[in-house]
Parts: structure tokens; C-alpha cells; sequence
């Protein structure tokens, strides 16, 4: 009798579920009013052009800041955010923020942002995008959106209708995090995409294994013979970004070129646009 009654109640007295779930209750309830209260904020990551060093554009990665925990990286609540559908309301805030600041800069420059696999699956958000654009006014072609192989996983004819709502407006797709998820190769053929970033785990062994480096060349390689723009994400070391140059790749992205950062906190660069934005990197100069 008292095993059964343990049994009934275990997932309420047992001390670390209890814990685990009212923080996730907690968390949930805060970050429902994190929109309300302003406490959501884009950071922007350069995308750096391979063969002349030029700025092309920034990713948009979004930053979480808590009142009493400080700064929450998207980690620690984009799953959240996906779980309990909060991640609609969120990511159409970051589209349209990203839309509108990015509206500001060089016209030369564009703005990648990501959206989740819910937030595509929403069936407006081919609407919602041309709305951010037209409220902008940021051309569409400098709209990139970042999806993950996880998107279309599930309702595959969905998910290529969508993309080509987006694609006919004019906006960009990229297959981001290339290589981590599954068939990979399949998906490259079956969907419309315009770019792939190569996720920064093939990057990381560049140098330090034969294979890293044949790996590489051969997602490069494939990428171009479809058409497609290819990024290496996550360089952070001259050798591995004279790795990633010597092997063809369009753009790079990574700490060494620099890290997120809220633009307005980017250092003032001598004769660079108002806003204070360097257009070079000195660490791909250095390195060619
Ligand atoms: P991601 O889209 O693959 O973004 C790249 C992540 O790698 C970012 O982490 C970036 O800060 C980090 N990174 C960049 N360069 C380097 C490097 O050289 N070394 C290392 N170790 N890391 C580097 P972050 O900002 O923590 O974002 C993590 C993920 O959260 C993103 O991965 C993306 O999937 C998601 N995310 C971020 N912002 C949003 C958003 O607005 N909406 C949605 N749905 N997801 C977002
Ligand atoms: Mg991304
Ligand atoms: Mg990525
Ligand atoms: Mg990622």
C-alpha cells in the first residue's frame, strides 16, 4: 500500500523533478513576458566574403536579458521557446527587428535570420515576412532566412511551399548547420535552398586531420556543383580560415572575424560608415 501510494506521488515529491519543473514553470511564465518587456535583443555576427575580406552581411542571434540571471543565451530558452510555442511571437519580433535595423546599414549588406522549426511551420509566415519587408522597406534580397534539416523532417510538401513563398518574394533560404542532421544529401536535392553553412564541427579538426580537410572541400565542392553559396561557420583560428580560403569557400563566419555584438557597440573604425562599422576584417588580410 504505502509503495503504491510512493509510486502515485513520485513525480511530485521527489526533490530534483520537483525543482526541474517548477524552473521550468518559472521560466516559461518570464519568458512570456520577456517580449512585453523588452528584454529580448538581436546581436549581429559578420559574414565575411572569402576572396576580398568585404563585410556582406550579419546574423542575427538573439540574446535573452534577464533581470535577476543576466544575459540567457538562445540555448538555454529557443527550446523552451519551440516547446511551448512561445518561439511564434519571438521569432516574428526577431524577424521584423532584424528587417527594420538592418534597413539602416550599407545596402550592400544583408541579414540572416533563423527561424525554428514551428515558427516555419506556421503557415503565415510567408505573409509575415513580406509585411516585415514592406514595414522596413529592406529589400527582399537582403532578407536571408536560416533554416535546419529538422524543418523539413516533417510535412515535407508544406515545407517546400513555404520555401518557395519565401524564395518567390525574393528572399534568400540557407541550410544552416550542414552535415549534422540526417540525409543531408537528400534534402540538398529535394529542396530549393540558396545557400549551406557548413557547421562549425567540420571546421573545428581543420589541421589537425587529413580527413577534416578532404571533408570540407568535398561539402564545398558539392555546394557549388548545385549552385549554391557555401559559408564555413565557426572559424576561429588563422589556420583554419587559410584552411576554408584555400579550399574555395564563399564566406566565412566565426569568432576570429568577429563575435556577435549589438552594432551600436562596435568599435568606431576611421573612415568606415557612420554607424562605425569596420567593412575589412584585418585578420583576413593578414592571412592571404
Ligand atoms: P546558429 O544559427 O548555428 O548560430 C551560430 C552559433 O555559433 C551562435 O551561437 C554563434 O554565437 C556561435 N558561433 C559563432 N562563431 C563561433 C565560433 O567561432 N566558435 C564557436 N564556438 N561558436 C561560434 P548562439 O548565438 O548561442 O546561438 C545558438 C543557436 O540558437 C543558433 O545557432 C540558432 O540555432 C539559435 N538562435 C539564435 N538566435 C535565434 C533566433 O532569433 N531564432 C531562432 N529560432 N533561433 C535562434
Ligand atoms: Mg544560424
Ligand atoms: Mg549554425
Ligand atoms: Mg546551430
Amino acid at each position: 500500500q504505502a509503495k503504491q501510494e510512493r509510486r502515485g506521488s513520485f513525480r511530485f515529491f521527489e526533490p530534483a523533478m520537483d525543482q526541474l519543473l517548477l524552473d521550468r514553470v518559472v521560466l516559461e511564465h518570464e519568458l512570456r513576458a520577456a517580449l512585453a518587456n523588452h528584454e529580448l535583443e538581436l546581436h549581429y555576427q559578420p559574414l565575411v566574403s572569402c576572396s576580398s575580406g568585404a563585410i556582406e552581411g550579419y546574423e542575427a542571434l538573439i540574446r535573452w536579458h534577464h533581470p535577476r540571471r543576466g544575459m540567457v543565451m538562445p540555448i538555454d530558452f529557443i527550446p523552451l521557446a519551440e516547446q511551448t510555442g512561445l518561439i511564434v511571437p519571438i521569432g516574428e519580433w526577431a524577424i521584423r527587428t532584424a528587417c527594420i535595423e538592418a534597413s539602416k546599414w550599407p545596402a550592400r549588406q544583408s541579414i540572416a535570420v533563423n527561424v525554428s522549426p514551428l515558427q516555419f511551420r506556421q503557415s503565415n509566415l510567408p505573409e509575415m515576412v513580406a509585411e516585415a519587408l514592406l514595414e522596413s522597406g529592406l529589400p527582399a534580397d537582403r532578407l536571408e532566412i536560416e533554416i535546419t534539416e529538422g524543418v523539413l523532417i516533417s510535412d515535407t510538401s508544406d515545407a517546400i511551399l513555404t520555401l518557395s513563398a519565401l524564395r518567390a518574394q525574393g528572399v534568400r533560404v540557407s541550410l544552416d548547420d550542414f552535415g549534422t542532421g540526417y540525409s543531408s544529401l537528400s534534402y540538398l536535392s529535394s529542396f530549393a535552398v540558396d545557400k549551406i553553412k557548413i557547421d562549425r564541427s567540420f571546421v573545428r579538426p581543420l589541421g589537425q586531420s587529413e580527413g577534416a580537410g578532404l571533408l570540407v572541400r568535398t561539402i564545398i565542392e558539392l555546394g557549388h556543383h548545385l549552385g549554391l553559396t557555401v559559408v564555413a561557420e565557426g572559424v576561429e583560428t588563422p589556420q583554419q580560415l587559410a584552411m576554408i580560403q584555400g579550399k574555395g569557400c564563399d564566406q566565412v563566419q566565426g569568432y576570429l572575424l568577429g563575435r556577435p555584438d549589438r552594432m551600436e557597440a562596435r568599435p568606431a573604425v576611421t573612415g568606415a560608415s557612420p554607424r562605425g562599422r569596420a567593412d575589412r576584417k584585418p585578420e583576413l588580410e593578414a592571412t592571404r
